[in-house]
């Protein structure tokens, strides 16, 4: 996969995020990437909290080339949040929040 660019964008409507495949809302800063891979154009889009994430979680070393799918990020997400939360605080999260509780806990470990 070769990156073609990387840009900050304001939501003029709604999208989904390509990671958490929840709304990045109208008026909201989102990244769009565009990528080429195997011969195929390719826009992702995503909160800039997944971004961060994505970065923080150092998921770009589990890329075997193919680039990360929104479903091993996900799974990443899961397996950082029961690591760092109780059974009872995890099922009490809910699946908009996940990215957003990733980035607290770890602003908290500072
Ligand atoms: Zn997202």
């Amino acid at each position: 996969m070769d990156v073609l660019s990387n840009t900050t964008k304001k939501a003029r409507k709604v999208h989904i995020c390509d990671w958490c495949n929840q709304p990045i809302i109208k008026g909201e800063a989102y990244e769009v990437q565009r990528s080429i891979s195997e011969g195929v154009f390719c826009t992702w889009k995503s909160h800039i909290n997944c971004e961060e994430v994505f970065d923080k979680l150092n998921m770009s070393s589990l890329d075997n080339g193919n680039g990360i799918s929104e479903s091993e990020f996900m799974f990443e997400v899961y397996i950082f949040l029961q690591h760092n939360l109780s059974d009872v605080e995890f099922e009490k999260l809910k699946e908009k929040d996940l990215v957003y509780k990733v980035l607290s806990i770890i602003k908290e470990k500072k």
